[in-house]
């Protein structure tokens, strides 16, 4: 049963936000978006090129100079917890158009909603919140930081929790008395336009956001390579972060890298495996398997590998696969026709590189059309084949048995990506010393991927760089600058007297 969310149309034109205004490309340029249970056009969608860019960063300087900059943080705060609250009533229209555009299921695009808009009420607090340090050298110094504003920020975005991962850059961003240009990804370009509205609804000045809707290559190259444009914040693959960087080295950017990920998830045999169960599935399953911290490479302690594994194959064939504003549905359709084909192809590795598929990939019978892909389980997988090494980014998990916590630890660590991690053991000491000797920017013990926005999120290895989060984020957007004031008389030596 499919619920009729809300009421609100998909306008037919997806357009740009500019200096407060919805604004076509200044070239005419439009692309469709797809939608993933069809494939057939959901709306167009004007395309940025390099000149609309360039509006969009002189928008957002002025922006930055005559209203942002200077700003009480209070007063940011207010607009912040205002497009929160935009945000929260909008909850309905905002997440069905996240699962009509992305395939996520709609009673997880409510919790995306709901975590976007913590994103601007926690960041409005962080704004107030920001303070300096002092170092006192008396008598003959008070010195003390201050962390200031930087400028422009550009921000680019994936295509999945489209709306959430945006203002988890936008909200740090404007708190931090930035101002910024959004450039939203081409398969998932309907939340961030309506977004825009409600930051327009919470009468934030002319500039101080602006959206250019459009590709990488033309849009996000432009917007990297814009000499007005100091920082670059990414969300999205691996190789598209090397190619970023490399084009923004010519301008010394300041990058934050929020990189692919391959995460481990290993189960050691005195754990609690009914939650740990729970955990596996709920990691990769649920976003339809497109998460960047989707524990998607399991290892199982061999004395108990075969019973997690029949429990977890038995789980599978429950998972509901379905339309996405169905509420019962626990995975939707992939993105995109493309991302659909790269993943299916992994499983389709299986004649080749010898695992096997014990639980789903296959397209589910029931929907001959559409990104749909059943959840699937490979096993009989080794370390060095490509399952277990590259970023499916999709409902795929490999599981491998393992004997000892040496082993367990090195295959964790034995991959290139180095984003999330996950272990299960009731035993306290182990957990710390895997903690301490997982090569990943973040660990999880005995949970799931629980947030708390205070803490610092980020990759280590090919998942990227840079902490944003809590206070965090203002490493990455604002400048620190030391001021040292003489108390008095130090002495100078005297030259040339
Ligand atoms: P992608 O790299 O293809 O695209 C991300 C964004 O970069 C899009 O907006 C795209 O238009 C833009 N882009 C592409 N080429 C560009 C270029 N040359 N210059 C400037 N911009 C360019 O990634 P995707 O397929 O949209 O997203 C999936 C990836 O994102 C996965 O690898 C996933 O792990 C990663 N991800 C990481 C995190 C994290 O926090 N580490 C979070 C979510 C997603």
């Amino acid at each position: 049963m499919i619920e009729e969310q809300h009421t609100e149309t998909i306008p037919a034109l997806i357009s740009h936000f500019i200096q407060g205004e919805f604004v076509e490309s200044l070239g005419g340029g439009r692309f469709e978006t797809l939608n993933p249970d069809t494939n057939a056009p959901l709306a167009m969608v004007a395309s940025g090129e390099p000149e609309d860019i360039d509006r969009a960063v002189a928008s957002a300087h002025e922006g930055w100079q005559n209203y942002w900059r200077d700003m009480a943080p209070k007063e940011r705060a207010r607009y912040l917890n205002r497009i929160a609250d935009g945000l929260e009533s909008a909850t309905d229209v905002m997440a069905t158009w996240d699962s009509v555009d992305t395939g996520i299921p709609i009673h997880q695009t409510r919790g995306q909603i709901s975590r976007a808009a913590d994103n601007f009420r926690f960041f409005a607090e962080m704004a107030t919140r920001m303070t300096g340090e002092s170092f006192p050298n008396a008598p003959h110094f008070m010195n003390y930081s201050v962390r200031q504003p930087i400028g422009v920020a550009g921000l680019i975005t994936p295509w999945n929790t489209p709306l959430m991962l945006e203002t988890w850059k936008i909200a740090p961003c404007l708190a931090a008395g930035d101002t910024a240009v959004l450039k939203p990804a081409e398969w998932s370009p309907l939340t961030a336009y309506r977004l825009a509205r409600i930051i327009q609804e919470a009468d934030l000045p002319p500039g101080v956001f602006n959206m250019v809707q459009g590709f990488g290559e033309s849009a996000g190259a432009a917007l990297v390579r814009h000499p007005r444009v100091p920082l670059i914040s990414f969300i999205g693959e691996t190789t598209t972060g090397q190619e970023i960087m490399r084009t923004g080295s010519d301008f010394l950017k300041r990058f934050s890298m929020e990189l692919g990920g391959k995460s481990p998830v290993v189960v050691f045999g005195d754990a609690d495996l009914d939650r740990a169960l729970d955990a596996v599935l709920y990691g990769i399953y649920t976003l339809n398997g497109e998460r960047c911290t989707a524990g998607s490479r399991l290892f199982v302690e061999d004395r108990v590998y075969d019973r997690f594994v029949a429990d977890l194959s038995h789980r599978i064939q429950r998972i509901k696969v379905g339309h996405p504003l169905d509420p019962e549905t626990d995975i939707g359709q992939l993105i995109h026709p493309e991302h659909w084909a790269r993943v299916k192809s992994y499983v389709d590795l299986a004649p080749v590189e010898g695992f096997t598929v014990v639980a789903g990939g296959r397209r589910p019978p029931d929907f001959p059309q559409g990104n749909y892909l059943e959840p699937t389980l490979l096993t009989g997988v080794r370390n060095d084949m490509r399952v277990a090494q590259e970023e499916i980014f999709g409902p795929v998990l490999t599981v491998m048995p393992f004997h000892t916590e040496e082993e367990a630890m090195l295959w964790a660590n034995d991959v290139r990506y180095g984003l999330a991690s996950y272990v299960w053991t009731g035993d306290v000491a182990r957990s710390q010393r895997f903690a301490q000797g997982i090569e990943a920017g973040m660990v999880w013990v005995n949970s799931q991927n629980v947030r708390d926005l205070r803490t610092p999120f980020g990759g280590s290895k090919w998942s990227g760089f840079g902490r944003e989060g809590g206070h965090y984020s203002f490493d990455f957007y604002t400048e620190t600058k030391t001021v040292h004031v003489a108390a008095g008389s130090h002495p100078i030596p005297r030259l040339g007297i």
